[in-house]
């Protein structure tokens, strides 16, 4: 390892809604110069055995994933996405509750696509779907369709409001957060509020629910991410300062779905090896 690691914990693969497959995820972490990667694709584990099996020398391999979260403290509840490393991912609860949100994200795609149609836009579910190709579908899958129809020029358009960041949007069935930090933990692993302040995204929670989460189990939360402004970065720590959480620095790099680089954010040693330090040994760092 270099002086210095340089550490992203927070990226994406085929398994989920990024553009490389697990294998050319680890292999671009080692180009990028990346001494440390976490795999975390939305709401599954299926990256993680091959992205162990490409594992290039050099390069430690974090397992997680992002986690698809709901906050029923305000009507409408508030979707929000909890990171989680190092957990045994034959937990069953877990299992199970990954499992249903999959589901479930599949059913919604069907609708929104269900909704595109009525209103006389071609775009086709089963196409959207084979374009997953078995890995957890989300709406960055259908922007690729409406990109393919000419409707959109990018995926950034398609999140607009005309499309489906609004016109086009339905909820998800997700977790309840204190369900899944239990969870999580209950499982060995180490749970980390990503983008807790990314107000670009849509709505955020108070940080009261945060403060009420440290007390179930958080461990930390995402701090230098590419949807938080300066000022939100500094609130994040802040934050995490007041309350022991520790911090983390992540590109949630997509591939081609996102212009982020690997690398372009990245998280201190010291909280690394916090991560570390809290998980529950099933499923430790492997090592290329
Ligand atoms: P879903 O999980 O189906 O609700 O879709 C959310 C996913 O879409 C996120 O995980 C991001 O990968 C992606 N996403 C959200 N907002 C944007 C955006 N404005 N531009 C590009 N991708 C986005
Ligand atoms: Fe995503
Ligand atoms: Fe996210
Ligand atoms: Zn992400």
């Amino acid at each position: 390892m270099s002086a210095r690691p340089r550490i992203d914990l927070h990226t994406h693969s085929t398994a989920s809604d990024g553009t490389l497959s697990p294998a050319e995820l680890v292999r671009a972490a080692a180009e990028s110069g990346l001494d440390v990667v976490a795999i975390t694709d939305h709401d599954t584990t299926a990256g993680w055995e091959p992205a162990l099996r490409a594992l290039p020398a050099g390069l430690s391999l974090i397992r997680g994933a992002e986690i698809s979260c709901r906050w029923y403290g305000e009507e409408p509840a508030v979707p929000l996405h909890l990171l989680a490393y190092l957990f045994d991912p034959d937990s069953p609860e877990l299992v199970a509750e990954l499992t249903r949100v999959r589901a479930a994200r599949e059913e919604r795609g069907e609708r929104i696509v269900a909704l595109l149609r009525a209103d006389g836009i071609d775009v086709r579910w089963p196409e959207i779907l084979a374009g997953a190709a078995g890995g957890t579908v989300g709406r960055p899958h259908i922007a690729q369709a409406l990109i393919r129809a000419g409707l959109v020029a990018t995926t950034t358009e398609a999140f607009g409001p005309d499309w489906l960041g609004e016109r086009y949007r339905l909820p998800k069935e997700d977790i309840d957060v204190f369900h899944a930090v239990r969870l999580v933990r209950a499982a060995g692993g180490v749970p980390v509020f990503a983008h807790p302040r990314a107000t670009r995204r849509g709505r955020i929670v108070p940080d009261e629910l945060i403060a009420d989460l440290a007390a179930v189990g958080l461990a930390g939360l995402e701090a230098d991410h590419e949807d938080h402004s300066p000022a939100e970065r500094a609130h994040v720590r802040a934050l995490a300062g007041e309350l022991g959480l520790l911090v983390t620095g992540s590109s949630d790099f997509h591939g081609t779905h996102k212009t982020v680089r690997l690398g372009a954010f990245t998280t201190d040693p010291e909280a690394y090896e916090r991560i570390l330090a809290e998980a529950g040994g099933v499923t430790g760092v492997a090592s290329g």
